[in-house]
């Protein structure tokens, strides 16, 4: 019956007719939400939608709190034909009034926590309507579905019609609306469904952010084409994990999940029946891997993936998942690595910018026509900005963002090479090797080392530990010891605001 709309129909099909199957439940221990219940929600919040106004091809922005509203407010979207764009919960009203001025969203959905700050930035903005997701009595889009009978028919999409838009995390410049289309949300799902074996029997914990491509798109999505069903929990929450996973199969984090949790008494013994741990949107370091190999024997499967293009590359299911390495590119992704300055392709082995083409590409960024020129070429393939290299076995190794690369006396150094250096060294934690302004050299090489808990590392112990390592031009010509690094809500290390603080080091 949803035939006729190209991801509501993808996003049923598992499920259609099982509508007794749960689809999630609130919590490990919560009540449970059915397929049928969760569809009967998002039809009627299509209906709402469209009693408010929202036409198809509109745009529907959303700050707010992870709730199951704000899941069915999605799929009511793809059925209404509307786009979806969810927005971090984190952004300031500040923020917020850019992307409503850029996007011009027909309909603003908040967190009734936020609507006093909100409402006259929406105004101002010249949105029609604003409601709140769920506050009760105050007219919120909760109550709105609630109002609306029972059934819609799915507004017709086809595979390259809009069905979201998500802002990049903007570490420079300007956030970009990425453009994704019901064939690029569909295809990659699809593609992770088969390729990570889900089946309506997986339980997935579901503790990531849905505002981001790893909770909404990978977690969501495969859940949904699988059939299967998730354990809902509003954020990362250790002992709420650890109570999960005795209910669960598989666990989809970002690298901190899983330092984090490796610090849980109990681990090796909640983790015996659980499938599958996938990790993503951020590097994995070899140690994490390992550790969490040695007390849970599961080998955690890296993927790489990125909000202009889903996910590119996984670590296989079956063969070997090698720790450092990112995997193969996904089936259907075309992946190469190309010279920084003149976009030609390089041979085995050499580092590169790395370029994606198929179906999980974006369609471009909102309204910047220009910029999408600079990153998307006209044959297909996008320019990620990431900085790697294919290994004769095949496996993509991330060597770092384009952008942080640091040209020091005219001599490239891709910092990753220099953290694994440094990650190595007894008593590190983890590290962080960045460019900073420096008069002679242009930029210097320095290093931001976090120590493990209980250890004492020092400037000259690293310097003098990997100096003989290490060409002169590579080795860090300050290194600075901090507990911890700074990362966003992704748990990506945020080497901009590390430049900036150090920028005066050398002035
Ligand atoms: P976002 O668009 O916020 O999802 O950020 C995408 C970026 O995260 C990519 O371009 C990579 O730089 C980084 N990233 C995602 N997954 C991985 C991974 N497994 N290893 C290293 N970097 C990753």
């Amino acid at each position: 019956m949803y035939d006729s709309n190209y991801l509501a129909h993808r996003l049923r099909r598992a499920s259609a007719g099982h509508e007794g199957r749960t689809f999630l439940t609130h919590g490990p221990d919560g009540p449970g939400v059915t397929y049928g219940a969760f569809f009967h929600n998002a039809e009627r919040m299509a209906s709402a939608l469209r009693h408010m106004g929202v036409n198809p091809g509109d745009r529907v922005a959303v700050q707010a709190p992870k709730t199951q509203e704000m899941l069915e407010l999605y799929v009511g979207c793809v059925l209404a034909g509307a786009v979806f764009l969810p927005l971090n919960a984190a952004y300031t009203p500040a923020e917020i009034r850019y992307f409503l001025g850029d996007a011009t969203p027909a309909l603003f959905v908040c967190d009734p926590a936020k609507l006093d700050a909100l409402m006259p930035v929406a105004g101002d903005c010249g949105v029609a309507t604003i409601r709140t997701i769920a506050a009760d009595g105050h007219g919120s889009l909760r109550d709105a579905r609630d109002a609306e009978a029972p059934g819609f028919d799915p507004v017709p999409r086809g595979p390259l019609d809009l069905a979201a838009i998500l802002y990049t995390s903007g570490t420079t410049g300007r956030s970009k609306g990425a453009m994704l289309t019901h064939r690029a949300l569909a295809s990659n799902s699809e593609t992770l469904r088969d390729y990570w074996r889900f089946t309506d029997q997986d339980v997935l914990i579901h503790a990531l952010p849905i505002f981001h491509t790893h909770g909404l798109f990978v977690a969501t999505n495969v859940t949904l084409m699988a059939g299967g069903s998730c354990i809902f929990l509003p954020g990362f929450d250790a002992g709420a994990i650890m109570a999960s996973m005795p209910k669960a199969t598989a666990l989809m984090g970002v690298p901190t999940f899983y330092t984090r949790l490796l610090q849980q008494d109990g681990l090796a013994k909640a983790a015996q029946g659980m499938r599958l741990f996938v990790s993503g949107s951020a590097p994995l370091l070899s140690e994490t891997h390992d550790r969490w190999r040695a007390v849970t024997g599961h080998a955690i499967l890296e993927r790489y993936g990125m909000t202009e293009t889903n996910m590119n590359t996984s670590n296989p299911y079956d063969g070997d998942r090698r720790a450092g390495t990112v995997g193969v590119p996904l089936p259907g992704v075309e992946l190469k690595i190309c010279d920084p300055e003149t976009g030609a392709e390089l041979p085995q082995g050499e580092i590169g910018v790395l370029e994606v083409r198929g179906d999980n590409v974006f369609a471009g960024y909102w309204q910047m026509p220009e910029k999408t020129a600079e990153e998307l070429r006209p044959d297909g393939f996008f320019i990620t900005g990431d900085l790697g290299l294919v290994d004769k076995d095949g496996y993509v190794h991330i060597v770092g963002r384009a952008k942080d690369l640091i040209i020091s006396g005219g001599f490239n150094i891709y910092p990753k090479e220099v953290e694994a250096l440094i990650d190595d060294l007894p008593g590190v934690l983890e590290s962080a090797v960045i460019g900073v302004p420096h008069p002679d050299f242009g930029e210097a090489v320095v290093a931001v080392v976090v120590p493990l808990p209980g250890d004492v590392v020092t400037e000259a112990g690293v310097m003098s530990a990997i100096a003989g390592d290490l060409a002169k031009f590579k080795q860090p010509k300050r290194v600075i010891i901090l507990p911890e690094l700074p990362r966003n809500t992704m748990g990506k290390v945020q080497k901009a605001a590390l430049r900036q603080d150090y920028a005066e080091l050398f002035q």
